[in-house]
């Protein structure tokens, strides 16, 4: 459970990250608000690319996911799971057979987890 466990605290701190967004930064005086540009630029830096790096991450213990993510900001651009014939019709192409492995493994033991737990 602990994979479980710090994923939603990935996600609580993601919201938090959100919340701040709403209140915090400058007032623009003058001219359009420029917004940050954080799907290309890490932290919206411009110039300064993300760490793109896998990770496997259980979805709140009940599967597995790949998922793509930068390692310095955290941001998530893309993710993978055994299911994704179902509701993706897509393979994504920095999926690896390798990674799909360690993917099935992880997935396995996560349905292993639940079935001795019911
Ligand atoms: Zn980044």
């Amino acid at each position: 459970m602990s994979k479980a466990a710090s994923w939603s605290w990935r996600l609580a701190a993601a919201e938090v990250r959100d919340a701040r967004h709403v209140h915090d930064g400058p007032e623009v005086v003058g001219g359009p608000a420029k917004p940050k540009d954080t799907k290309r630029w890490c932290k919206g830096k411009v110039g300064r690319e993300h760490v793109l790096t896998v990770t496997i991450m259980s979805r709140y213990g009940l599967w597995a996911e790949l998922v793509r993510h930068c390692s310095a900001c955290g941001k998530e651009f893309d993710s993978c799971n055994t299911h994704w014939r179902s509701w993706r019709s897509h393979k994504p192409d920095w999926v690896t057979p390798d990674l799909l492995r360690q993917l099935q493994i992880a997935d396995a033991k996560l349905k292993n987890t639940r079935k001795k737990s019911a």
